[in-house]
């Protein structure tokens, strides 16, 4: 099946942005992209939505109140003016996907190359444009609640090799997709240093545990899917209706102690050893620029069970997954004082996940647990089958037994402090521009 009925004008290749960088073929941010955060700058502390085109950010509440927006439809403009000029995404991300992909085909109209609009909006490029540099990101949503999924069967395997050699996968995996209720208090932006945490541990078995900083900070390289609208207590979420609910997605860091972890997570799973930091990328990539890199989902090797009816249609066999290539880089803080650039550890496709994200949302809901606006997914630690494919270090370096060199000389079991982890994420295919993330970046700082 062909992704064509999920495409329009504003994934046209051809299409250019007035704003001169967007259109330079390197960034992250070209007009087919147009992604959603929330900033604040030094002159107006007020935080306030914007849309990233090239380096610039195009100003949600400046270009309302310039009239750029009149030429929203009637039946949505007032609405949707009323939640671009909120102080998060709540509001916007309360009108369903319908919201998001009015003010996605305005922007689209605003900032390109040619048209009325946007000769209109470069009349005020002034009073609408924010230099990224002149910016401070902020928080996209206030996150009520955040849920942290198990989708990759690679993933789940590489770890449950090491836990359980003779079933390293348990029963259920293939059935339902595993998640825990995450700590939503301990969401930080991309560019928060993460404190090493401090837990109870239990290096020797044959001792009582003690507490101490963790000796095993790991990153798990992960996607973070915003929920939009709502489903009311008691009320299931099918899964044709799953991707209604699915407002963008961002770059995801589930920092993990896995000293911690191997010694609480029985029998109730993780607890302190991931609630300490969860860092997301600032901006939120629209489920409707993600559009032109849909594709079939995994294909499940012959003798796995089908999923489950209320997990299974058509739509989501054949264009469930995202064609997301992720990397994870890291640079300690002796490369960074010779000048030696961060290297790359990691290199996945979030296509190779056993469970979509529509799955993994239907699921949630599956009991009628409410998902509210703001709610964040996360999708689990992405890993593909190979060595060079594994999205923590836990895998990478087999639980610290075979540790990884560095360039400056150095070996790495687990994180370090002054190590800066950092996430990359991007799509692009023949035919299609190529749009990206943004980075997703954490420093790890001494414990307390
Ligand atoms: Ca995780």
């Amino acid at each position: 099946m062909s992704n064509g009925s999920m495409l329009d004008e504003t994934h046209d290749s051809t299409l250019r942005s007035w704003v001169e960088r967007a259109n330079d073929g390197v960034t992250d941010f070209p007009i087919q992209n147009l992604p959603f955060g929330v900033f604040c700058t030094a002159a107006e502390k007020t935080p306030r939505i914007g849309i990233a085109i090239g380096d610039q950010i195009l100003d949600c509440a400046a270009a309302v109140r310039g009239g750029v927006f009149d030429a929203l439809p009637s039946t949505q403009r007032a609405a949707v003016c009323d939640a671009l000029c909120a102080t998060s995404l709540n509001a916007l991300m309360a009108l369903g996907r319908e919201g998001a992909r009015a003010v996605r085909h305005a922007a689209s109209r605003i900032l390109r190359n040619t048209g009325d609009e946007a000769s209109r909006a470069q009349q005020w490029r002034a009073q609408i444009l924010v230099p990224m540099s002149d910016a401070t990101m902020l928080l996209p949503a206030q996150i009520g609640d955040y849920t942290d999924f198990y989708a990759s069967v690679h993933h789940a395997t590489n770890i449950g090799v090491m836990l359980r050699p003779d079933q390293p996968l348990m029963p259920n995996y293939k059935w339902i997709p595993i998640g825990y209720h995450g700590r939503a208090s301990s969401v930080v932006l991309s560019g928060t240093a993460v404190r090493r945490p401090a837990g109870q541990l239990r290096p020797d078995p044959a001792v009582d545990p003690i507490v101490a900083p963790t000796r095993s900070l790991d990153y798990e390289l992960e996607l973070g899917a915003f929920v939009c609208g709502e489903n009311g207590m008691g009320q299931p979420v099918p899964l044709d209706r799953a991707e209604s609910r699915l407002f963008g997605i961002c770059l995801l860091n589930d920092w993990s102690a896995r000293d911690v972890q191997g010694w609480e997570y029985q029998p109730l799973g993780p607890f302190l050893a991931k609630s300490f930091a969860t860092s997301v990328s600032p901006w939120v990539v629209t489920l409707d620029a993600l559009a032109p890199y849909r594709c079939e989902s995994y294909v499940r090797p012959e003798g796995d069970p089908a999923p489950l009816p209320y997990l299974s249609n058509a739509h989501d066999a054949a264009q469930g997954a995202i064609d997301i290539r992720l990397e994870v880089w890291l640079q300690s803080a002796a490369m960074r004082a010779s000048g030696i650039p961060a290297v790359q550890l990691c290199g996945a496709d979030f296509r190779t996940m056993y469970w979509t994200f529509a799955q993994m949302l239907t699921h949630h809901a599956s009991n009628g647990c409410n998902l509210r606006p703001g709610d964040l997914l996360g999708s689990g630690t992405v890993s593909g089958p190979g060595p060079t494919e594994r999205g923590s270090m836990m895998e990478l370096t087999l639980r610290g037994k075979t540790p990884v060199t560095l360039p400056s000389g150095e070996t790495r079991a687990f994180l370090m402090d002054g190590d800066v982890v950092e996430f990359r994420g991007w799509c692009g295919r023949d035919g299609a521009v190529r749009i990206g993330f943004g980075p997703c970046r954490g420093e790890v700082i001494a414990a307390e």
